[in-house]
């Protein structure tokens, strides 16, 4: 640790009331943590309370009421005293102490080999770890590359900020008229981030003004409007634009970049590397049904919502049931007269009372005045989705009920979901069955609920119509079954062509081969970043990198990039212009991948979903602990890579 900590970002001057005011809505576990920072003694880690073990959506922290007020009186006496210090802080805590800090807050021993990962995602020493550190006299043959990124989503921006910092000239081309990328574009009623906000947001750029523990999305889209403003990237972006075709050209060592802005003009940058920032689900899809062309209403994808579509009073169709659908069907049943949810297969929910839970103004000030709260805040809701869920989702090969779990504990997953499931019902036994998926849980993406959507199925203006979408017709919409429903809108909340990687660009590589047909149906990509015969081409969010089972995608995208930036890095330092990784490495980690996969739920048979091919291969989605893919995206093993040098040299 190093020796300066900062102080927490605002000094406190508020009164001993307000400040006791506050701390009634303190997460005890975090306080405590604060607590240790505030005086410097770490003794009540010894001490009889003790938080019990983080778990994904806790209702409790396992601290009876004696021991909450006890912690609250000895936290107001140390922020009183704190504040009429002047707001200074004892010296930080031991790394060691810091260790035991962390197994004490999430009530369970943290590995050590998580310490070092952990302590980068709470940036508690206000140091931004995952900035790569440039060795001296780099500075040239930085400044000699330069970079395309495309999409200035949550990767491309971030891709950006790295870029800038280490001043590497880069042009960010984004196909929308504004950054935020699969936040800016789904703009369906009802719709916000489903992992909590606590860690959805970037490492190095916490956020205590969260309204919400789990945002709406123009919250989070003006999240990432703040930070393109606040690095600068926001006045460097091409907007409206998009990328049209790379081709790689051998001799140069570059790509031939073709971009196509709004008016139609083309124009060719040479690249020295191509950063594809472009994401999973940004190309909507919508079921090629007869019939689609001739609807007289509006009907349109989740992620292409209408401004200002008032449903009031209209009959609505929404077809699908994942997590777009499960976000938006309780909103429109509010104004819908009538809601038909077509389902073809019932998506598993677990339950988070804190779901649409506003953030309080004691909590709010908490962040924002005690020194580390928020950041052990993070650590705490980061920790029980990190690699802990991991088991329950591994094929027990010796489990004798593998159509219903993957295992014992699975199992009894599925019958606490069915029981909570049923408490909401009032005993409509036949609903039941019919939002009770067939498949086990967690085989496709968990859904965050508080309630809502059963309530919204119950209500007497919604059916759940347990059928694919066949037919649209002038007035409505016919089931597989053949039932015709009349309705005004149809919402296809059908999903994204999440398989199709960089798709619809043309990406041509060393060999002449353009990698959609390089990839067909089975895309794949070194640790879901770099593909044999595309050098310098650096995939974000690429192959196998969805997360299923822990984390945030942002914290993905810092580990892919920060590997990103070490390889610009290793170019610069060894002189060389490119780096294609070796088909036998692609290969054996893409073997090793696949094994991991069949011995986890999301190859269960018993479902289709995005996360798998045509052939049933999972291919969009990691199998891996989180702790080991930042392990290896730390920087790149030379051995890994053939290095290339353009002829002429450069
Ligand atoms: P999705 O999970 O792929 O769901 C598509 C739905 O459409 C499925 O229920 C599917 O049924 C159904 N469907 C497709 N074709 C159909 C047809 N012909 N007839 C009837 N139903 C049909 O798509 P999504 O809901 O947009 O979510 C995609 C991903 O985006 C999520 O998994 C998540 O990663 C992300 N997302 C995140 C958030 C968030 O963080 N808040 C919100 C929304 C989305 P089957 O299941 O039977 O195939």
């Amino acid at each position: 640790m190093p020796d300066a900590l900062p102080p927490a970002d605002l000094p406190i001057t508020e009164s001993d009331a307000e400040i006791a005011r506050a701390l009634e809505s303190a997460n005890l576990p975090t306080l405590m943590m604060s607590l240790v920072h505030l005086t410097g003694d770490a003794s009540l880690l010894e001490g009889p309370h003790r938080p019990g073990p983080a778990a994904l959506a806790a209702a409790s922290d396992g601290i009876d009421a004696a021991g909450r007020s006890e912690i609250l009186q000895q936290a107001a006496k140390a922020l009183r005293e704190y504040r009429d210090r002047g707001c200074t802080l004892p010296p930080p805590p031991s790394d060691e102490t810091i260790r035991r800090m962390m197994s004490f807050q999430v009530g369970e021993h943290v590995p050590d080999e998580y310490v070092p990962m952990m302590l980068e995602e709470m940036a508690l020493d206000g140091s931004d770890a995952r900035a790569v550190a440039w060795p001296a006299g780099s500075a040239e043959a930085r400044r000699g590359l330069h970079v395309v990124v495309i999409g200035a989503g949550m990767s491309g921006l971030l891709s950006a900020i790295r870029l800038q910092e280490a001043g590497i000239p880069y042009t960010l081309v984004e196909k929308n008229d504004a950054v935020g990328g699969t936040w800016y574009e789904n703009r369906y009623p009802g719709c916000r981030v489903d992992v909590a906000n606590a860690f959805y947001c970037y490492s190095f750029e916490p956020n205590h003004a969260w309204t919400q523990f789990f945002s709406e999305r123009d919250e989070i889209h003006a999240y990432f409007e703040r930070v393109s403003h606040k690095y600068g990237i926001h006045e460097k972006i091409r907007f409206q634009t998009e990328v049209r075709s790379a081709k790689w050209d051998e001799a140069s060592c570059t790509w031939s970049v073709v971009l196509r802005s709004a008016d139609g003009s083309e124009e060719t940058l040479a690249a020295s590397a191509v950063i594809s920032a472009v994401g999973q689900l940004n190309r909507p899809n919508i079921p090629d049904v007869p019939g689609r062309e001739r609807f007289d209403g509006p009907a349109f994808h989740s992620a292409q919502w209408p401004e200002g579509l008032d449903l009031t009073g209209k009959r609505v169709a929404v077809v699908g049931t994942g997590a777009s659908a499960f976000q938006l069907v309780p909103e429109v049943a509010k104004t819908a007269k009538q809601l038909f949810v077509l389902q073809r297969s019932a998506p598993w929910m677990l339950p988070n009372p804190a779901y649409h839970k506003k953030v309080d103004a004691g909590t709010r000030w908490l962040l924002e005045h005690v020194p580390y709260y928020g950041r052990w805040f993070r650590f705490l809701r980061f920790w029980p989705g990190s690699d802990g869920l991991l088991p329950s989702l591994r094929v027990d090969p010796d489990w004798p009920h593998p159509e219903r779990a993957v295992n014992a504990m699975n199992d009894q997953v599925r019958v606490s979901f069915i029981a909570y499931m049923r408490a909401q019902l009032g005993g409509d036994e036949e609903l039941l069955a019919q939002v009770t998926p067939s498949y086990p849980p967690f085989g496709k993406r968990i859904l965050q609920d508080n309630g809502s959507w059963l309530g919204a199925l119950c209500r007497d203006n919604v059916e759940l119509v347990s059928q694919g979408l066949r037919e649209v017709t002038p007035g409505g919409v016919v089931c597989e079954d053949g039932r015709e429903l009349d309705v005004d809108v149809i919402v296809y909340a059908t999903g994204f062509h999440a398989n199709k990687f960089l798709w619809p660009m043309e990406v041509v590589g060393r060999s002449g081969e353009a990698l959609a047909e390089h990839w067909g149906d089975d895309p794949a990509a070194y640790l879901g970043i770099t593909v044999p015969g595309y050098p310098n081409l650096f995939c974000l969010y690429g192959p196998a990198t969805n997360l299923a089972h822990a984390g945030s995608i942002i914290f993905h995208s810092e580990c892919q990039v920060r590997y990103v930036m070490a390889s610009l890095r290793a170019l610069c330092v060894d002189g060389h212009d490119a780096l294609d990784c070796k088909p036998a490495v692609a290969e054996a980690y893409d073997a090793r991948l696949q094994a991991e996969h069949r011995t986890l739920v999301w190859s269960h048979p018993g479902m289709d979903s995005w996360y798998k091919n045509a052939s049933g291969r999972v291919t969009t989605t990691s199998p891996w602990r989180l702790v080991d893919y930042w392990g290896w995206t730390r920087e790149p093993a030379s051995e890994d890579y053939e290095w290339l040098d353009a002829d002429p040299p450069r």
